[in-house]
């Protein structure tokens, strides 16, 4: 838990969120500016900031955000496919600095 993070804060409730998914490692809840019909983030709960910091340690957490994904995207409806995005640095164009993978889809989905 890092003290001025949005996402720490999120997880640890003191923030609130459109939460539709958590276990041990990671919580999943609604983008609160989506840019497609779904829009997700799915949010390891050990603080590390972009797959720049991504230690050894993250591997297990980051193994199981990908393994979720298909699984959240057919929870949502999205039987015909989905786009996932992990934004890192500024330059990335990350704004919140705790690692986190969109997961989008849906009618208003445009092209890549
Ligand atoms: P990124 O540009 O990859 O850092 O994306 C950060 C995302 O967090 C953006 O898509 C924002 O719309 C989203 N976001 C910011 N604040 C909140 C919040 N309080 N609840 C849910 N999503 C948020
Ligand atoms: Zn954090």
């Amino acid at each position: 838990m890092v003290d001025d993070c949005l996402f720490c804060k999120i997880i640890s409730g003191s923030i609130p969120s459109d939460m539709i998914y958590q276990d041990d490692q990671i919580v999943v809840f609604k983008d609160i500016n989506p840019k497609a019909e779904v829009h997700l983030l799915v949010v390891p709960k050990e603080h590390f900031e972009s797959l720049n910091e991504m230690q050894p340690q993250h591997d297990a957490v980051m193994a199981h955000s990908l393994r979720m994904l298909p699984v959240l995207a057919k929870q949502q409806g999205l039987d015909t496919g989905f786009r996932t995005i992990i934004n890192t640095g500024k330059g990335g164009g990350q704004v919140v600095f705790h690692l986190h993978i969109h997961l989008l889809g849906g009618s208003s989905l445009a092209g890549f």
